[in-house]
C-alpha cells in the first residue's frame, strides 16, 4: 500500500493504517505535515458512477464551506477517481483530506452540541438545494427512508420473534401514515448519514461530517430522522434532545408541518434500517463489527419509541418549529357527543375517562399525547395492533370472508390448531362471535344433551349479556338493579380460602366446600344440567377456586346427569403462566369449555368446544348457523393469535412476568397492612384491598389507587362483589420493567395518601 500510494500521490515518507467502513476498506495515510483518507472500493460500474457523484457533491460543497468537509485530492495524472488492481482484485480508489475532531458518539452532548449539529445539517441542506446528479437520484437501496420497504426481506434475519414483531409494527405503521403522504413531502440531494460517527465537534460544536458515501436524493427531512435516532440514544428524554436539533435546524432552512406530522414514523423507520442490516450483516459479514456498531442502541430506542405516543412526539416537534401543538377536543365534549346517542348503561372507566386514539402491544395513546400502560385489558391478548394480527386479517379481508355454509380451508385450520390445545376428548368446535354467545350455546347444548333444566352457577360468576348469560350471572341477576335469581338456578358458595368459610387452602377446603355442592343439589328441586364455572371467578374479585374443588364437584354434578363447563373466556390461552386452560390447574377435563376475548385478540370470536357426545346429540335438532361465526377473516385472526403466542413464547412470559409481579405485590403487601391478599397465576392477578387489622373491604381506598394510577398513566381496574379487588391481566407482552412500574407507582400512592388518610379511615 505504500508503495502503491507514494507512486500514485508522489507522496514519501508515509505511514499506513488499515480502517474497516461499512462496506469498503478505508486507510489512514499519515505524512509528516498531514493526514489523508485513501477509499477503495470493490469495483462496479455503479460503485465507480456513485463514487464520481460523491466526489462531485463534495467539490460542490467546498465552493462554500472549506474544511468542513473532506476535499478529493488529486492523484499524480491529475484525476481524482481511479481503477486499481490491488492485491489482485479491481477497486474504485480515491484519496481524501483528513478532518480533525472527535467523533460525536465519543463526546458528552450538550445543547450547545446539539444546536450546531442541527445547524451544520441545515447548512448542508440549504447548500445542496442547488445541486442535481441523475446519478444520485436513481439510487434505491436499503438505507434511504424512503425505500424502506427493501428492508423487509432482512426482518427474518432478527433471531428474536418479539424483536422481529416489533420492527414488523413500525413497518405497518410506515405503510400506514408515511407511504401515502410520500408524493408531498420535499426531495432534495441530502447527505443521509449523520450518524454519531460521522460527524465531528471540535470545542462543543461541530466542526465537520464525513462520510457521503449514503448521499440520496430523498425527502429532506430525511436529513433529521437519520441524525435524530443517534441523538437520542441513551437519553432520558429523547423529544427533548430531537427538538433542539430540530429547532436549529428549522431556523436556518425551515421545516413544514407536513414533515413533522411524519417525522416520528421516519425516525422509526431509520431505527428499523438500522437493526435489519445489523441483523442481516450479523448473519452474512460476521466479521464486519462496524456494520452492527449501533445495534443496541437502536433496539433500546426502538422499544422505547413504542412507549412514546406518536401525537406527543409530534406535538413536542411542531413546538420545536414555532407550531401550535394539536389539541384535542375538550373531554366534556367528547363525553356530551357519546351521550347523544349512546346510553349511560354503557359505563366509563374511571373518574376522569380517557380518550383513546392508538395503542401498541402494552401501550395506549390517548388524545392528549399520554401513553398509558396498559396493566388491564385482557383482549389485546398479545398485545395491542401486533402487527401479525393485524395483517393477517388485512390479508384475509381482502381475499374471501363469506360463512361457514361454504367450504373455505381457515375454518379446518383453526379449528385443528386450536383444538390441538385441548385434551383430546375435546375434539368439537363451534364458533360464535362472543363470549356471551358461546355462554348461551353452551347452556343449550347441555339442556338439549342432558334433558334437565337446572343449571348449577357460582357466586359472583358472570358469563355474559344475553338472556340466558344473564339468568346464570349471580354478578348481574343479583345486582340490587337486576332481574333475581331464576328457579332454575342453584347458586353456589365461590369456594374462597380467603374471605369464604373454609380457608385452608391445602385440599381440605376444596373437599368441604364440594361436600356442600353435594348437599345442596340433593335438595335443589330439579335435576341439573349444567354447571358452569370459571377456574379463577374474575369479577369475584380474581378468586381461584379453592385447592382440589372441580375434581370433588365434577363426579357429583355427572353422577345426576349433569355436564361440568369451564368458562375459559378470560383464564385461556396462556394467561395463567402454569397452564394453557385454567381447568389443567384443577386437574379436571370439563364436557364443555367457553373461549372468548383474547381468541382473536380483539377481533369479535368466541367459541364453545366440546365432546363427542355432546356435539352428537346436539347434531339431532335443528340446524346450528351462526352467520359470522368461524368466518375465514376470524379463524385467520385467531390462527395468528395462536402462532404469535407460540413464537414469542408469551404463555412461558406470563409465568415468568407474573411470577415476578406477583412477588412486587407480595412485598408491598407486607409493608402495607391494607392489602389483605395477593393471588391469582400468571398474568390474571388480584389484589385485596382491606381495612387495616380486619378482612373488611376498603372499596374507597381501591378506588382512590386505581384513579391515581390512572392519572399517573398506569391502566388497572377493581372488582369483586365489593369492588375492592384491584384487578391486573395486562397483554401478555407485559415485561418485568413494567411490572415494576406499576407496583413502584402503586407504592408512591400508598405512601402519599394511605398514611395520610386520617386514623378513623386507617383503623377499621
Ligand atoms: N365469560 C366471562 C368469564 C367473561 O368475563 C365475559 C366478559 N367479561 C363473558 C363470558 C362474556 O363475553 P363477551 O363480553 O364477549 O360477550
Amino acid at each position: 500500500m505504500n508503495n502503491l500510494l507514494q507512486s500514485e500521490f508522489g507522496l514519501t515518507e508515509i505511514e499506513v493504517k488499515r480502517l474497516n467502513g461499512y462496506d469498503n476498506v478505508n486507510y489512514l495515510v499519515y505524512t509528516t505535515t498531514d493526514k489523508y483518507i485513501f477509499k477503495t472500493y470493490i469495483y462496479t460500474d455503479e460503485i465507480y458512477e456513485m463514487v464520481k457523484a460523491e466526489n462531485e457533491t463534495l467539490f460542490f460543497l467546498q465552493k462554500s464551506a472549506q474544511n468542513k468537509y473532506p476535499t478529493p485530492i488529486q492523484f499524480s495524472d491529475g484525476s481524482f477517481i481511479k481503477v486499481l488492481i490491488i492485491e489482485g482484485v479491481k477497486q474504485v480508489c480515491r484519496m481524501l483530506t483528513f478532518l480533525e475532531g472527535e467523533f460525536l458518539g465519543d463526546v458528552k452532548h450538550t445543547k450547545k452540541l446539539m444546536e450546531s449539529f442541527g445547524n451544520t445539517l441545515a447548512d448542508i441542506d440549504l447548500k445542496l438545494q442547488d445541486f442535481k446528479s441523475y446519478i444520485i437520484g436513481a439510487k434505491q437501496w436499503e438505507w434511504d427512508i424512503q425505500y424502506l420497504t427493501l428492508n423487509e426481506k432482512y426482518i427474518d434475519d432478527i433471531p428474536n420473534a418479539k424483536d422481529r414483531n416489533l420492527v414488523h409494527y413500525f413497518f405497518q405503521q410506515f405503510k400506514e401514515n408515511v407511504l401515502p403522504v410520500m408524493p408531498t413531502l420535499r426531495k432534495q440531494i441530502i447527505h443521509n448519514d449523520a450518524n454519531d460517527w460521522n460527524v465531528l465537534a471540535t470545542n462543543g460544536e461541530v466542526s465537520g461530517i464525513i462520510d457521503f458515501g449514503d448521499l440520496a436524493h430523498t425527502f429532506l427531512i430525511n436529513e433529521l430522522a437519520v441524525a435524530i435516532p443517534y441523538v437520542c440514544f441513551d437519553k432520558d428524554n429523547p423529544l427533548e434532545w430531537a427538538s433542539i436539533v430540530l429547532k436549529s435546524y428549522h431556523n436556518k432552512l425551515p421545516i413544514q408541518e407536513r414533515e413533522v406530522n411524519v417525522l416520528y414514523y421516519l425516525i422509526a423507520a431509520r431505527l428499523l434500517i438500522s437493526v435489519c442490516n445489523s441483523a442481516h450483516s450479523k448473519i452474512y459479514n460476521p466479521e464486519n463489527s462496524y456494520a452492527s456498531i449501533s445495534e443496541k442502541s437502536a433496539w433500546k430506542l426502538l422499544y422505547r419509541w413504542l412507549s412514546i405516543n406518536p401525537l406527543d412526539a409530534e406535538n413536542s416537534f411542531r413546538i420545536a418549529i414555532d407550531l401550535p401543538a394539536l389539541k384535542s377536543q375538550s373531554p366534556e365534549k367528547v363525553l356530551q357527543r357519546r351521550y347523544e346517542h349512546i346510553s349511560p348503561i354503557l359505563s366509563l372507566s374511571y373518574d376522569k375517562p380517557i380518550h383513546m386514539v392508538g395503542s401498541a402491544f402494552q401501550y395506549m395513546y390517548d388524545a392528549d399525547g399520554n401513553t398509558f400502560l396498559d396493566a388491564y385489558n385482557n383482549i389485546p391478548h398479545v398485545g395491542h395492533s401486533h402487527p401479525k394480527v393485524v395483517a393477517s386479517g388485512q390479508r384475509q379481508m381482502a381475499k374471501l370472508n363469506t360463512n361457514s355454509r361454504y367450504l373455505y380451508d381457515q375454518l379446518a385450520d383453526y379449528a385443528e390448531k386450536v383444538l390441538a390445545k385441548f385434551p383430546d376428548e375435546l375434539n368439537k368446535i363451534y364458533f360464535v362471535n362472543s363470549g356471551s354467545a358461546a355462554t348461551d350455546l353452551a347452556i343449550r347444548m347441555a339442556k338439549n344433551h342432558t334433558n334437565h333444566q337446572g343449571i348449577m352457577v357460582m357466586e359472583h360468576g358472570y358469563h355474559g349479556h344475553t338472556q340466558t348469560a344473564i339468568d346464570i350471572s349471580d354478578y348481574k341477576f343479583n345486582n340490587p338493579k337486576g332481574q333475581g335469581q331464576k328457579d332454575y338456578i342453584l347458586k353456589t358458595a365461590i369456594p374462597d380460602t380467603y374471605r369464604g368459610k373454609y380457608t385452608l387452602n391445602d385440599g381440605s377446603a376444596g373437599k368441604m366446600y364440594a361436600n356442600d355442592v353435594n348437599n345442596e343439589i340433593n335438595n335443589f328441586n330439579m335435576p341439573i344440567a349444567a354447571f358452569i364455572a370459571e377456574p379463577i371467578i374474575g369479577c369475584g374479585g380474581q378468586v381461584p377456586l379453592a385447592k382440589g374443588y372441580l375434581k370433588e364437584v365434577y363426579p357429583v354434578i355427572r353422577k345426576q346427569g349433569g355436564i361440568c363447563i369451564s368458562d375459559e373466556v378470560q383464564t385461556g390461552f396462556g394467561r395463567l403462566g402454569d397452564y394453557f386452560w385454567g381447568f389443567e390447574a384443577q386437574d379436571v377435563v370439563p364436557d364443555i369449555v367457553i373461549i372468548g376475548k383474547p381468541m382473536a385478540n380483539g377481533h369479535p370470536m368466541g367459541a364453545v368446544i366440546c365432546k363427542n357426545e355432546i356435539a352428537e346429540s346436539f347434531s339431532k335438532g335443528v340446524e346450528f348457523f351462526s352467520s359470522f361465526g368461524g368466518n375465514p377473516v376470524s379463524c385467520a385472526i385467531a390462527s395468528s393469535v395462536l402462532e404469535v403466542i407460540e413464537e414469542e413464547e408469551l404463555q412461558e412470559n406470563a409465568k415468568t412476568v407474573g411470577d415476578y409481579y406477583k412477588s412486587l405485590f407480595m412485598n408491598l403487601q407486607e409493608k402495607y397492612k391494607c392489602i389483605g391478599d395477593v393471588r391469582g397465576n400468571g398474568l390474571f392477578l388480584g389484589v385485596e384491598i382491606i381495612k387495616e387489622n380486619s378482612i373488611k373491604p376498603d372499596t374507597e381506598l381501591a378506588h382512590l389507587i386505581k384513579n391515581q394510577l390512572r392519572d399517573r398513566n398506569i391502566l388497572i381496574s377493581t372488582d369483586g362483589p365489593f369492588d375492592s379487588v384491584l384487578k391486573t391481566k395486562p397483554p401478555l407482552c407485559f415485561t418485568k420493567e413494567n411490572a415494576l412500574l406499576v407496583t413502584t407507582q402503586i407504592e408512591k400512592i400508598l405512601e402519599k395518601t394511605y398514611y395520610n388518610r386520617d386514623s378513623s379511615a386507617k383503623i377499621n
